[in-house]
């Protein structure tokens, strides 16, 4: 266990007018509060809060904060009360252990709806105070560094808590190296095997590149050192968890990820940035749209840093983070990095410059605010963005009435939650002022306007989108109705047929006498039977008094179902949703395969052109909802092919364009059409978009992961037209 003497020296090394009297009372007052508690792993309690302000003093905070750590559980797990911290302490001390104890009572993990309220509370309480936050997350990073001691099913709760809020709030607040260190270790509780295996393979990469990441190293020195830049060049392997993320992130496999060393840069000045930029440039071929310019354009958690990836020696992909030493700072330590700079005691009393308070903080507090006065939940989640939500999202109308659905749920969804009447004649939807097809599984905030028509009958095929009971209920009885009426509709025409031969007018008033002698309640429930063929239109006849040839209904029966079926499979193109007659084709610039969403656009005179969701070309038909038909894949024909275009950056050297070709082969893609797209000044690589035939979606996609695995190849995209 540290020493008092010890966590004093570790204080007053960065702070010498730091008060130690201050220090050493509150090291003995928690040391004799938690008296011989223990914890889980069986050492003094004292250690926890000890190891907390530690953690503190390490990011070189002030002696309130490190006061704060020490007393953060005193209140909350022992006999000392607030009244007494407030004497011995004092207000602003007594009122960081506030907060703490408020959070501390905050039960998170609790999968009900008290969790938005609850992150609500934390949040709010951590804003009050950016010290209350940084203890916390200290507090939340030492426990995590002990929590192999904790139960196995506690252990897992908290590395699930841990991954969903507090990880994700160190990241919003830029403090980088807290938020890499607490997933790691929530990574190895959640997912030992995948984190087995990523660590493995970089142990053999690393002895497999020898050397590669020295040699890197100082290959980059010199060159940085004979331009005249004074650099401090290190590099590293990316972190198993920030390996597995991409890999979940872009559907890759270990083997397919290329760029596995990172390097990092840094340099006094913002100009040197921007040299030391060149100088990398000038040496390695660089990789197209890798570039970042985080320093003119910096991240909303204040990052700031210039991103670039070269191709390296030994053809390795190389990602390079160049910046200055303060840039580095606020990097790692985001919120606390701003915390040192900033005159506290003049931000409590509230006529602190905001200039010197950093983004991510007054994004917290802003988000307090607005919650505190308008209390709008759209607000907060719109703000927030932790992945807490995990089973719900929650969606607005455009009045701002809050709508919670479950995950997977769609506009359709949304639409009968609103009223079962705007799901019944609901024909199409903007999810945040976007057209977008009724199939879109909708996000936390989104905005969602339901184009309605009268006219609308909700398609059968809807039970299988919608998510929620309430939609599927709807629909059923919906569509239970809708085919009663075109049954109904079929019979009436049977009937008006036949009535027109014997030079009958149909008058609904004569069959409304007649419905009861053919036992049925009314004309559309006796029509609805005629439709369906259970009751006889020649009976329909009789019980109006008239006589006519039975093989003269059945023929008329025939002729009618026929060109009511019509139309059904005519179609090449396994699409549902679209009118019976209407010619559909595929978007030739983007293609489109199932498994894909698509959506219609009609084509005046032409049809019914096919768009997968993601074309650019749909911009142009925002204003013409009239034109958007929602459409669905249905079931392809055996060995039936779609086409699809992607886009391939290659590096330029010998076989390349042989492995493309191969590769597609190989993996029974049909090229049907394959174009070089020029250049100018750009020798190293070269593009070339191809159209593809492929099954389906999954199809297209081994084909590109296939690509994207090759030596040669740079990126491979679907081109979005
Ligand atoms: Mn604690």
């Amino acid at each position: 266990m540290m020493r008092q003497y010890e966590l004093v020296e570790r204080v007053t090394k960065y702070d010498p007018d730091a008060d130690e009297d201050l220090l050493n009372r509150a090291y003995i007052y928690a040391m004799k509060a938690h008296g011989t508690q223990k914890r889980a792993s069986g050492e003094a309690y004292f250690n926890h809060p000890l190891e907390v302000a530690a953690i503190l003093a390490e990011m070189k905070l002030d002696t309130a904060t490190i006061v704060a750590a020490l007393l953060h559980d005193t209140v909350e797990d022992t006999e000392a009360t607030q009244q007494e911290i407030v004497d011995k302490f004092g207000p602003e001390i007594a009122s960081l252990v506030d907060g703490l104890t408020k959070i501390a009572k905050l039960d998170m993990v609790t999968r009900e709806a008290t969790q938005a309220e609850n992150l609500r509370k934390l949040l709010l309480a951590m804003s009050r105070d950016v010290r209350v936050l940084l203890v916390k997350l200290a507090d939340r990073l030492h426990n995590m560094r002990t929590l192999h001691h904790v139960k196995p099913e506690k252990r897992q709760r908290i590395a699930q808590e841990t991954m969903e809020i507090y990880a994700p709030l160190a990241g919003r607040m830029g403090m980088q190296l807290i938020r890499d260190e607490m997933e790691d270790i929530a990574f190895g509780v959640l997912n030992p095997d995948a984190q087995d295996i990523i660590v493995q393979r970089l142990v053999r990469l690393h002895t497999e590149s020898g050397n590669v990441l020295r040699e890197i190293e100082i290959a980059l020195s010199k060159e940085l050192a004979a331009n005249g830049l004074k650099a401090e060049v290190s590099g590293r392997e990316k972190r198993a968890y920030s390996i597995w993320r991409k890999m979940e992130r872009k559907q890759l496999s270990l083997d397919q990820l290329s760029d596995i060393f990172a390097f990092r840069v840094l340099v006094e000045r913002v100009d040197e940035c921007y040299r030391a930029l060149g100088v990398v440039h000038r040496t390695w071929k660089a990789v197209p749209g890798r570039f970042k310019d985080y320093i003119s354009n910096p991240k909303q958690n204040d990052y700031r840093s210039l991103h670039t990836t070269v191709i390296g020696p030994h053809s390795m992909r190389v990602e390079m983070q160049i910046r200055t030493h303060i840039m580095h700072e606020i990097a790692d330590r985001g919120v606390a990095a701003h915390a040192l700079y900033k005159d506290i005691a003049e931000a409590k009393s509230g006529d602190a410059t905001p200039a010197k308070e950093s983004n991510a903080y007054r994004w917290l507090r802003h988000l307090m605010d607005v919650l505190q006065e308008g209390d709008s939940p759209k607000e907060f989640l719109e703000h927030t963005k932790l992945e807490l939500f995990h089973d719900q999202v929650f969606c607005f109308t455009p009045k701002g009435q809050l709508i919670a659905l479950p995950l997977g749920a769609t506009p359709i969804d949304f639409a009968y939650a609103v009223h079962t009447s705007v799901g019944d004649s609901c024909v199409g939807s903007k999810v945040n002022g976007r057209h977008a097809p009724l199939v879109t599984h909708l996000r936390n905030g989104d905005e969602v306007e339901i184009i309605r028509s009268e006219a609308q009958v909700p398609p059968p095929a809807w039970e299988a989108i919608a998510v929620t009971g309430k939609a599927k209920a709807a629909i059923r009885r919906a569509t239970g109705a809708a085919i009663r009426k075109q049954f109904a509709g079929l019979g009436r025409e049977i009937v008006e047929k036949l009535l027109e031969r014997q030079s009958h007018p149909f008058v609904e008033k004569e069959l409304v006498k007649a419905v009861p002698r053919l036992g049925h309640k009314n004309v559309d429930d006796a029509l609805a039977a005629v439709g369906r063929g259970q009751l006889s239109a020649l009976d329909v006849l009789k019980a109006l008094g008239l006589t006519v040839d039975e093989k003269e209904v059945r023929a008329m029966r025939r002729k009618v179902s026929a060109r009511k079926a019509a139309g059904s499979s005519k179609f090449s193109l396994p699409v549902r949703g679209a009118e019976a007659n209407m010619a559909l084709k595929i978007h030739p610039v983007t293609g489109a395969v199932p498994g894909e969403r698509i959506v219609g656009i009609t084509m005046p005179g032409e049809g019914i052109t096919i768009y997968p969701i993601f074309a650019n070309a749909l911009e142009q038909f925002d204003q013409e909802p009239e034109r958007w038909v929602d459409l669905a894949w249905g079931i392809a024909e055996e060995g039936q092919r779609f086409p699809a275009r992607i886009h391939i950056s290659l590096i330029n050297e010998v076989g390349a364009l042989a492995q493309v070709t191969q590769v597609i082969g190989e993996n029974g893609g049909n090229i049907d059409e394959l174009q070089l797209v020029k250049r100018e000044g750009v020798r190293d690589f070269f593009d070339l978009t191809v159209l593809i035939e492929v099954f389906d979606n999954r199809h297209l996609n081994d084909i590109m992961k296939a690509l994207k695995s090759r030596p040669s190849v740079n990126s491979v995209a679907r081109v979005t037209g």
